[in-house]
């Protein structure tokens, strides 16, 4: 993805890891062959790979950069980290870091991390490892996490319906950073400055937020996980197998849907696989996802 302006604000991502991925049926139990291969024409080759029947997908996070703030949302999954239930991210040595800088930031530089929510592959770089001790990557930031997340997660590593693992993350990548006192704990709509905004997302976790970029007459919203796929703008009503509440995070995502379909609003999820920036249009009785790449999108 090219870096995006939105005046003087830039939204930059920083991949950990992209390409094929999970089968359609085991990420989205609610799918079916039949009604996925009609959306196949606008998927391939950039979200589904037709050789192979797999997705593809992103692991990445964003950077931020307005006229005052270093903003990063979702931190991938980490370095070091114990996650024996994904052997890929089992004690990973990723440069991420390297690459970090390389996007022109240090870490001392940033001034809020934001996870949309709690799970494994969004709050992994929260933490590095120092010392045999889990510190916050990020010595200057404040992290931001909404309070209904954090307070579920400190009382449960229950994933609900879902069949994903935490491996602990809460203790290594969330709680050291309350413990060193630079977590803030906010409520779903928590404005953060004049350009950037918290909405409350929930239903793939119990306090899952979007953030809200509106700057330069440009407007952006990073999803999360509220939608894991280009796909499900076309079916909202197929979950991921991650989502904790199944009923609300349908509804969620049908909203989300009505109110950001046929607008300029950029979409920026944190799996859609390159060019991954987009705009949800409206494409016969359903949506579909239009990348800023496609011929005839601005
Ligand atoms: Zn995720």
């Amino acid at each position: 993805m090219e870096t995006l302006r939105f005046g003087e604000v830039t939204v930059d991502r920083l991949v950990k890891a992209e390409g094929l991925s999970f089968f359609s049926g085991f990420l989205l139990p609610d799918s079916d062959d039949e009604a996925l291969a009609a959306q196949r024409p606008w998927l391939e080759p950039q979200f589904f790979d037709g050789v192979s029947g797999r997705l593809v997908m992103s692991v990445h996070c964003y950077v931020i950069r307005t006229a005052r703030h270093t903003i990063l949302v979702d931190t991938c999954v980490g370095n070091h980290k114990e996650r024996p239930s994904t052997p890929p991210w089992h004690r990973m040595e990723t440069p991420w870091l390297a690459n970090l800088a390389a996007a022109g930031v240090a870490p001392e530089e940033v001034d809020f991390v934001l996870c949309t929510h709690l799970h494994v592959d969004h709050v992994g770089w929260n933490t590095r490892l120092r010392d045999g001790r889990w510190v916050p990557t990020f010595p200057n930031a404040r992290y931001l996490f909404h309070r209904v997340e954090y307070e579920h997660w400190e009382a449960t590593d229950d994933f609900g319906s879902g069949t994903g693992a935490g491996d602990g993350c809460f203790a290594d990548s969330v709680l050291p950073v309350m413990e060193a006192g630079q977590a803030l704990l906010v409520a779903g709509d928590h404005q953060i400055d004049d350009n950037l905004w918290l909405g409350p997302s929930p239903g793939h976790s119990p306090g899952h937020v979007c953030l809200y970029l509106s700057a330069g007459g440009g407007r952006a919203v990073f999803s999360g996980d509220l939608m894991h796929h280009p796909v499900q703008c076309a079916h909202p009503e197929w979950n991921s197998r991650f989502c904790h509440d199944p009923e609300l995070a349908r509804a969620t995502r049908h909203d989300f849907l009505d109110r950001h379909a046929e607008t300029d609003i950029t979409v920026l999820a944190a799996h859609f696989a390159a060019p991954t920036a987009g705009r949800i249009v409206a494409a016969g009785a359903r949506c579909r996802f239009r990348t800023r790449a496609e011929p005839g999108s601005s």
